[in-house]
């Protein structure tokens, strides 16, 4: 993938001047004229690794920008390598209090220069690969329960603001000791890894899939009312029963028959984290109870099987 810096300063010449260095040096450049348009083109989910930035402009200053960036969540981490005159070296202090990343004078030395910003987006990737370790689960390559917390009360809160439907399921692989115990951890292992893929590849975009437990799973649908998400469970639910998953035991490639049972509950008005999951955790303890292989639904207060 392409290094990409932005680069902003009011000065159409200083911006040429270092766009070619940039761009010789390999890097893919978008350039801004000033902070506002920088701050449009870092919105969520931009893709910039670090952003160069001129110290005085008119209107909003280099340091405006990191002390902006540097409250949105999203950007809190992102490198900054502040352009300076050198008469400017009073605001140092106020700068790197600000959060600006690193530093370098105008009459550059273009070495220097691209040696503070190949640093900054060394800093930048290993960022980045902390933050996904940090989110997923290694083993199935889920989003982690820790992630998927902080993605369900987003979630809550976004449905709630727009007033919009979220549903969760809470899905529990059946008899998964039996597996451990008669084909060993690492068959186990695949087995789990399987039926995360499967997860994954019944999910919509918009979808998340955590690991929620050991071999418990919970399923986000965004904007989905209880029927509809109820619906794309039990499609789910009925094609893993139908198709086996691969494993290797110790005698080779092995298929392991597999089911899973679920409960699936709406957020409703005054819920929590805890209250809503825990809806979805007593339809799947009641489906473990009624033979397992089978989804039961939250609705007003009653637990009832998926609708035909
Ligand atoms: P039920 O149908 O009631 O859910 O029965 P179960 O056997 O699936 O449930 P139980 O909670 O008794 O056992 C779950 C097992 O999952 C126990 C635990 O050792 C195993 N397990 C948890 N995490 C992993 C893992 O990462 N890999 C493997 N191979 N096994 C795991
Ligand atoms: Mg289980
Ligand atoms: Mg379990």
């Amino acid at each position: 993938m392409a290094t990409r810096i932005l680069l902003v300063d009011d000065n159409a010449i200083i911006r040429f001047t270092y766009e070619v260095v940039l761009r010789r040096a390999g890097f893919e450049v978008d350039s801004a004229s000033d902070v506002d348009q920088a701050l449009e083109m870092l919105a969520p989910g931009h893709d910039y690794h670090v952003v160069v930035s001129d110290l005085n402009m008119p209107g909003k200053s280099g340091q405006d920008l990191v002390t902006i960036l540097r409250e949105t969540p999203a950007n809190q981490m992102l490198p900054v390598l502040m352009l300076t005159g050198s008469k400017e070296r009073c605001d140092v202090i106020a700068n790197l209090n600000a959060g600006v990343s690193d530093y370098v004078t105008k009459e550059p030395d273009k070495a220097v220069f691209l040696a503070r910003v190949r640093n900054l987006v060394k800093m930048k990737q290993l960022q980045d690969e902390l933050a996904h370790a940090s989110q997923t689960d290694a083993l199935t390559g889920l989003a982690n329960r820790r992630h998927g917390c902080a993605r369900l009360e987003e979630e809550m809160s976004r449905s709630r603001r727009y007033e919009r439907g979220m549903t969760v399921a809470l899905l529990d692989i059946d008899h998964f000791k039996r597996i451990n115990d008669t084909l060993g951890h690492h068959a186990g292992d695949d087995v789990l890894v399987a039926v995360s893929e499967r997860l994954q590849a019944a999910s919509r975009q918009t979808d998340c899939v955590i690991r929620w437990g050991g071999e418990e799973f919970l399923f986000l649908f965004p904007e989905t009312d209880l029927d509809e998400a109820a619906g794309i469970v039990d499609r789910l639910r009925a094609d893993l029963a139908a198709n086996p998953v691969d494993a290797t035991a110790p005698e080779g490639l092995i298929q392991v028959d597999v089911t899973v049972s679920g409960g699936v509950a709406q957020l409703e008005a005054g819920d929590t984290l805890e209250s809503l999951v825990d809806r979805a955790d007593k339809g799947l303890y009641a489906a473990k109870e009624n033979g397992r292989n089978r989804l039961l639904v939250s609705r007003d207060g009653e637990l009832e099987p998926v609708a035909a």
